[in-house]
């Protein structure tokens, strides 16, 4: 099937738009502003003597630009979003309600502490939650994201070590099935990564593991539940184990939300672990923020956390800013401009106190419960990666396309005509072409079907073994049909310059 050529470029009603710069009326204008009073020159040689460059348009020129793009962004809030590892789920819409109170959204950080003291208490509050819910002694608010989570966890092991004359210990193991910001983060502090496999069920090697532990250890970072969906359920005798090597047990909790309510985190002999607040309580976080990565700290690691931090002063909040003094006397200094994403912590407290501990718990049953329903469902066609039950993450493997022709690649574009969102593909790399979905708990039985027939559909038609071409000319339907990601990414064509100036665009990139 061949799609009807149109003679604008446009697809139905899916219209074509060209850059701003593109749609330039030279003298067009949206605002007719008076002629500028004779005023003396006090520029001097400041004095810009060029056009500026920008489009000329008119203002329905301007809100049509910006309206047609805005529409071709796909979103969880236009419909299903299975990308793995991002937990992209429905955010209430109480959340941003509450973030938008003039007393949280007004403030401004150099106000005196004096006169936010409710902000210290809502901090506080979020504080109180993240270390009831998980049993740990202390929680370093000011992160920014689960990355920078990372680096506050593993800033206070270094701490940690350094002040017990440890500061031998230059090496950090980290399993195969971990989140691949985790080694990225040992190596940005200064460490030295050890990679451990996984083994056949798709989890830590805990006799690798431990055959890794010797004297130069300074943590082990573990993703749970890891990458492949899975529960890592040998994290107690992991953390006996590296304690008794004198290294400390760090785990990624950026999966919080497939446990959230159902165990302590404590329990399992966690040393440090970063939340993302945006993933498990909910803050819209596509195309990269904002997010807030609080870490929670045992009390061996709770004196190194970093500034700033709420104290409460008999019945007052106050706010401890600077490393060395009072309850920072260790702490290892600062990390992040202000109190952290603060935002963030109001969707957080909101949605929390929304859904109160037994709400909690129901969620992370039902991300549970729906992605095993995906992954029992879509068994019917599709190779799982691993046996038995998964936790918030179903992850298949390309085993059923073989000799089909078709890839995952193709699978994943095949869906776009579909109208999904594509899963993450080819991740985790320990999984061959692997499809990894999370379907979140917000999402009902009726969507999940929707999906389901879908992907089947697209199974039985590549096993088939007639739809090779179909598969390799999709999408079909999309504004842009394949790309060449490659050359995407390898050479971005990041500037635009007028055609006057050469060849447009195209010289720009060169
Ligand atoms: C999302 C994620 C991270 C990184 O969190 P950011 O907020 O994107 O920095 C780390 N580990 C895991 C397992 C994740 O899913």
């Amino acid at each position: 099937m061949t799609m009807p050529t149109t003679a604008s470029g446009n697809r139905g009603l899916q219209l074509e738009q060209g850059l701003i710069f593109e749609l330039n009326t030279p003298g067009m204008t949206a605002v007719d502003l008076p002629t500028a009073p004779k005023v003396t020159e006090r520029l001097g040689d400041m004095k810009n003597s060029q056009a500026i460059g920008l489009p000329g348009l008119s203002e329905p020129d301007v809100v049509r630009h910006y309206t047609r793009l805005s529409q071709k962004n796909y979103s969880i809030d236009s419909g299903f979003y299975p990308l793995g590892s991002c937990t992209m789920k429905h955010n209430p819409r109480l959340n941003e309600k509450m973030a938008r109170l003039p007393g949280f959204a007004d403030i401004h950080p150099f106000q005196p502490v004096s006169t936010v003291l409710g902000a210290l208490e809502l901090i506080d509050t979020c504080a109180a939650w993240l270390k009831d819910l998980t049993g740990m002694a202390a929680v370093a608010m000011s992160p920014a994201a689960g990355a920078h989570g990372e680096l506050c966890g593993l800033m206070c092991i270094k701490s940690a070590h350094e002040a017990n004359g440890q500061s031998h210990r230059k090496t950090i193991l980290v399993p195969e099935s971990a989140h691949g910001t985790n080694p990225a983060t040992a190596a940005l502090c200064g460490y030295a990564v050890e990679a451990i496999p996984a083994n056949a069920e798709g989890r830590v090697d805990v006799a690798a593991l431990k055959a890794h532990l010797r004297p130069e250890i300074a943590a082990v970072m573990i993703t749970n539940p890891n990458t492949c969906g899975l529960f890592e359920r040998d994290c107690i005798d992991i953390a006996k184990a590296v304690h008794d090597a004198g290294a400390y047990f760090y785990m990624d909790g950026a999966n919080y939300n497939a446990i959230v309510g159902r165990l302590r985190i404590a329990d399992l002999g966690v040393d440090a672990m970063h939340i993302n607040l945006h993933k498990t309580f909910s803050t819209p976080h596509g195309g990269g923020g904002p997010g807030a990565g609080p870490t929670v700290l045992s009390a061996k690691l709770a004196p190194f956390a970093p500034v700033p931090m709420v104290v409460k002063v008999g019945e007052r909040y106050d706010a401890e800013e600077h490393a060395g003094f009072g309850a920072a006397k260790q702490s290892y200094g600062r990390m992040k401009g202000y109190h952290g994403q603060f935002g963030v912590f109001v969707r957080a407290v909101s949605y929390m106190m929304a859904m109160g501990i037994d709400g909690l718990r129901q969620a992370s049953g039902d991300a549970v419960l729906n992605a095993n329903y995906l992954l029992a469902r879509l068994s019917e066609e599709l190779t799982p990666a691993f046996d038995g039950p998964c936790m918030h993450e179903a992850v298949f493997d390309d085993r059923f396309l073989k000799g089909t022709g078709v890839t995952t690649l193709d699978i994943a574009k095949a869906l776009i005509d579909e109208g999904v969102h594509p899963p993450t593909m080819y991740f985790p790399l320990v999984v061959h072409g692997a499809l990894l979905m999370e379907p979140t708990e917000t999402e009902s039985k009726a969507t999940l079907d929707g999906f389901i027939e879908s992907l089947l559909h697209l199974a039985r038609k590549a096993k088939s073994g007639t739809a090779e071409a179909d598969f390799k000319a999709a999408p079909m339907y999309s504004p842009r049909r394949r790309l060449d990601e490659t050359k995407a990414a390898r050479k971005p064509i990041l500037r635009w310059l007028p055609p006057a100036d050469g060849n447009g665009a195209k010289q720009a990139a060169e």
